[in-house]
């Protein structure tokens, strides 16, 4: 066997807390996926023969697997690309089931771009679109969003976690209003999935989206939940009717039995998990608060995802700050650019130039304390040198 592709010495000396944006592989979920590259190689979809049945048992298998890490039935796990995917064939799913028939559609203006960009796609094709505000913790009103939706509503769209501030909104009050006037509900799950308690049933949503690659699984596949009893979509793929028609294309077998593996590890894993992430987040945040002054937290500090920090420090320059960080793996929202402020700090009410000047840390599985006590002690003192510096000093 060749080498596994090596990181950079500069990236293995690196200390990675950006787990928003993706999770390394875990060992156990790539060792899973190995044998369906070469050796049990068959496509799902092919039902003459046992390379077929084996793919397509191992596919049924990790549905379950899914299925389970959210209370769901499998038959309502509808594999995808990943959560992109999932969120455009819920939303544009939806609004094509529905048309004619409703012409409005509600979101908030937090949510993740493959939601909010689905969303003006329909508004610009002729759909009323209402996208609320969220207040200064990054909570939307349940209040606004009872007024927002109508009996034209086809769908509300709101994220259980969000991918920079961590902040959980209400879904399963929200969930409610919008059945309350007949609209469907969709959450973009990515974040919540396998790090805080997720149920579909508990929570009654109609669609939740998930990807394999932020719990520790493969890039390149995702679902999204139909609540198929109460709801559908209209296909966005059309070919071979796979996933029931509503997905067509081959399977990514692999893929696929790496996410339920990813799913049952988290499953597992959870409780455990959620406590040291959270541990570890509070060890960052009061060792920031320790030694810097002028620090905030942005977003609601209970209503968070364990593993996540996201911070804002006084009179600091954002783009200085993160350049001066060469070892510790962060990032100022989700992957921007530099320039242009993050829309959810800027929808909390920060500043542009508070917004810029923070950082997200997205805590992960392997994190250590020695990592977390480095990086808090290399975030204070480029914070300090940066402010020595710096014209905006005392702003
Ligand atoms: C990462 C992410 C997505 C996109 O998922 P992909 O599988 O990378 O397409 C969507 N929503 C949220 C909240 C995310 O964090």
């Amino acid at each position: 066997m060749s080498a596994p592709i090596a990181l950079s010495e500069s990236a293995s000396e690196m200390i990675y807390l950006d787990h928003h944006a993706t999770t390394p592989c875990d060992a156990r979920v790539l060792e899973t996926m190995l044998p369906f590259f070469s050796v049990h190689f068959g496509n799902a979809a092919s039902k003459q023969h046992a390379f077929g049945w084996a793919a397509n048992d191992a596919v049924e298998r990790a549905r379950k697997q899914v299925a389970a890490l959210i209370g769901a039935g499998s038959k309502d796990v509808i594999f995808t690309s990943g959560a992109t995917e999932a969120n455009n064939l819920a939303i544009k799913g939806a609004a094509a089931a529905r048309q004619g028939e409703r012409d409005h559609l509600v979101t908030v203006a937090t949510e993740h771009k493959a939601v909010l960009d689905p969303m003006k796609r329909l508004e610009q094709q002729g759909w009323a679109l209402t996208v609320l505000p969220v207040d200064g913790a990054g909570i939307v009103d349940l209040g606004e969003l009872s007024d927002a939706i109508t009996d034209r509503t086809a769908l509300v769209s709101v994220m259980a976690a969000n991918n920079e501030i961590g902040v959980l909104q209400p879904i399963k009050e929200a969930a409610q209003l919008a059945h309350a006037k007949g609209a469907w509900f969709h959450t973009d799950a990515v974040q919540a999935v396998g790090k805080v308690p997720f149920d579909v049933d508990a929570l009654d949503v109609d669609f939740a989206s998930m990807t394999a690659h932020k719990i520790y699984g493969p890039k390149g596949v995702g679902a999204l939940y139909v609540r198929r009893k109460r709801v559908t979509v209209a296909a966005e793929i059309d070919g071979g009717g796979h996933e029931r028609g509503l997905r067509s294309g081959t399977l990514n077998v692999p893929g696929i039995v790496g996410f339920g593996q990813a799913a049952a590890i988290a499953r597992t894993e959870l409780p455990d998990e959620a406590g040291r992430t959270r541990a570890l987040r509070d060890r960052l945040l009061n060792a920031l608060l320790a030694k810097t002054d002028g620090v905030a937290v942005n977003g609601s500090l209970e209503a968070r995802l364990p593993g996540n920090l996201n911070v804002s420090f006084d009179g600091i320059d954002g783009e200085a700050l993160l350049v001066s960080l060469d070892d510790v793996a962060v990032s100022s929202g989700a992957a921007c650019t530099a320039a242009e402020p993050s829309h959810v700090l800027v929808a909390l009410g920060l500043s542009k130039d508070r917004a810029l000047a923070s950082l997200r840390f997205g805590i992960g599985r392997a994190t250590t304390d020695a990592e977390i006590d480095h990086a808090a002690a290399k975030v204070s003192d480029v914070v300090a040198r940066l402010r020595q510096m710096s014209p905006l000093r005392g702003a």
